[in-house]
């Protein structure tokens, strides 16, 4: 399952968050803002809304299954 990792704008708190579906909403475990953004450790965000960013696998470079499992997180 995708493993996403999210800052918290409201907070600033950083979790990790599955996502079971693209269309659910991710909520910050601590204050519950929706106010969320999505980290990515590789890919560049150029502007615009980062929730709306493209789908890279959760290691952003080889798509390994897990953040971590590979050389490259
Ligand atoms: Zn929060």
């Amino acid at each position: 399952m995708p493993l996403y990792e999210y800052e918290c704008r409201a907070c600033g708190r950083t979790f990790e968050q599955l996502i079971l579906s693209k269309q659910s909403e991710v909520l910050c475990p601590q204050c519950k803002s929706a106010d969320v953004t999505q980290l990515l450790s590789v890919f560049a965000v150029g502007g615009g809304s980062g929730k709306a960013a493209a789908e890279p696998g959760p290691c952003g470079a080889c798509g390994a299954p897990v953040r971590g499992s590979c050389q490259l997180d």
